[in-house]
């Protein structure tokens, strides 16, 4: 069984460069293995695995992304102030530095340092490409029917 054109319940195989309003390359698969993913299943940001839909093998595109179709605007209010003895002694800190911090409901969320102050360090919480527009360039390599367990799981598994 073949698919022809990229639609709900399909594994998709693209290769991907992402760009940033100045044009810069922020990441790319070129060169590397090409990312596969299930379509319909919100296992890539929505505005892109929309713009997938009806792409067919070797088609390549550009995509554009506002903020909202990507990681969001920016919220002024994503920041927290946290003390010098939250993070370990040894540990050099530096501004824009980034990590994982675990919640107190055991999920984590990734953050940025903005500022160190006498008083404590200033954490920026939001997404680092938060306000982002997304440029991507896309090509889809492949493009196989998901096996029964994938579309159970509503994941890709064994990723060659
Ligand atoms: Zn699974």
């Amino acid at each position: 069984m073949s698919v022809s054109e990229v639609q709900d319940g399909v594994v998709v195989s693209l290769e991907y460069t992402l760009r940033l309003a100045d044009g810069a390359v922020l990441d790319t698969s070129v060169g590397e293995a090409p990312v596969q993913f299930l379509q319909g299943r919100g296992n890539i940001i929505p505005g892109l695995e929309k713009a997938l839909y009806g792409m067919k093998i070797g088609e390549t595109k550009e995509v554009v992304l506002s903020p909202e179709e990507g990681y969001g605007e920016r919220d002024p209010n994503a920041y927290q102030l946290v003390p010098r003895s939250s993070f370990p002694d040894d540990l050099e800190l530096e501004v824009g530095m980034g990590f994982r911090m675990r919640t107190p409901f055991g999920s984590s969320i990734d953050a940025h340092i903005e500022e160190i102050r006498p008083d404590g360090v200033l954490l920026d919480l939001n997404h680092p490409l938060a306000g982002e527009t997304l440029y991507f360039t896309v090509r889809v390599v492949d493009l196989r029917p998901a096996t029964a367990e994938e579309l159970e799981h509503g994941h890709v598994h064994g990723a060659e």
